[in-house]
């Protein structure tokens, strides 16, 4: 490895619980045990989508974020039930709890995925494979659910690595197999890369974790920009993002840009309307409540402004997120403009105790 002056050593393992939703549903209720199961919208409702699938329903095709109708029709004798966050939730703190008997630094990502960095070994076992493997059991024995675990020198490799041999799975992937495993490795499997992305690559003749590492980092930043300098770090085994314990979320919100300008007031407390949906299930998703509600206005002529207010109490009532920013649209001058985007954001949360902050990102799988 070039380089090597600053690179930390460390070890990081990266859990990710199996088909987590469904596991649940199916540890809690035995009739939905070896059947296919779908959490997530209902297939007879609009915009319903899948959370998740249980294995049993994965072997139909069905998969997370696609759309409940497309589900039922891939398995039409698929069961589909509603999610049950707070369960879910209550489950993720057990799991948090298990990780903190063997490290302090701890960095959830969503309900049922974390990275640790056990290289400080606070029970002196060892081995971080060994405590992969008695993370996994003890999830096992205690909460009857499996995890699969990715284990390596960073964060990039221990979360690709807990993907390859799910459910249940341990993979190691060692100082010495980093850079062949990165080379090795199909673009697609960088996450990250998204389809648009891969599918430039591939026009350009990069398959491979191996011809990403033929091109330099200026040809990388030319092509990819930001992104492209961060690829040609990690496909060299370089990254040395910290395990990150105390991210917290700072806002919560959803904003969307329309097909065509808004030029009414109706169409656009309309669309305030929906977007005040998404909010308000995502801050019940996350158990958040905040004060201060503010609403980002982008023009036709791609001018931005942002609007706020900040309320006596914390909520998360969409009735208040709504005829808020109905308010804060009013003090605008709406009446000669038009609209391309409008977003609203809570911020300002109620502090939480230390073992129930929110997971930090994640938040666009699952608008129902
Ligand atoms: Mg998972």
């Amino acid at each position: 490895m070039a380089d090597t002056g600053k690179q930390v050593k460390r070890k990081i393992i990266h859990i990710d619980m199996d088909a987590f939703y469904a596991s649940v549903e199916q540890r809690d209720f035995p009739e939905y045990r070896g059947k296919p199961l779908v959490v997530g919208g209902l297939p007879e409702g609009r915009g319903g989508v899948v959370a998740t699938a249980s294995y049993e329903a994965r072997k139909f095709g069905i998969r997370s974020a696609m759309s409940s109708k497309q589900a039922l029709q891939l398995c039409p004798h698929a069961l589909f039930v509603r999610p049950r966050f707070a369960a879910y939730k209550e489950v993720s703190q057990k799991i948090r709890e298990i990780f903190s008997r063997y490290t302090d630094l701890i960095e959830p990502l969503s309900l049922d995925e974390a990275y640790l960095d056990v290289s400080n070994d606070k029970l002196n076992i060892g081995s971080a494979i060994e405590i992969a493997q008695q993370i996994k059991d003890a999830i096992k024995n205690e909460l009857n659910l499996t995890a699969s675990a990715g284990v390596s020198v960073n964060k990039f490799v221990a979360k690709i690595a807990s993907d390859i041999k799910k459910p249940d799975g341990l993979t190691f992937i060692g100082p010495s197999s980093v850079e062949s495993f990165m080379e090795s490795l199909p673009i697609e499997k960088f996450y990250g890369v998204g389809k648009v992305t891969a599918g430039k690559m591939k026009k350009l003749g990069l398959f491979t974790g191996a011809d990403l590492k033929k091109l330099t980092e200026e040809e990388m930043t030319r092509s990819f920009g930001k992104a492209g300098a961060f690829y040609y770090r990690i496909v060299r085994g370089m990254d040395d993002r910290e395990v990150q314990p105390h991210r917290e979320t700072k806002s919560m919100g959803a904003e969307d840009t329309f097909a065509y300008d808004l030029t009414g007031q109706e169409e656009m407390h309309a669309e305030l309307a929906k977007i005040a949906k998404t909010v308000h299930d995502r801050l019940l998703k996350y158990q958040l409540k905040g004060r201060t509600i503010t609403l980002k206005i982008k023009y036709s002529d791609f001018r931005q402004i942002t609007r706020s207010q900040s309320l006596p109490n914390c909520t998360d009532e969409m009735e208040i997120l709504l005829s808020t920013t109905k308010n804060l649209l009013a003090a605008t001058d709406i009446e000669n403009s038009r609209i391309r985007l409008l977003g609203i954001t809570v911020s300002n949360f109620l502090p939480m105790p230390v073992n129930n902050k929110p997971p930090t990102d994640q938040l666009s799988l699952f608008d129902i």
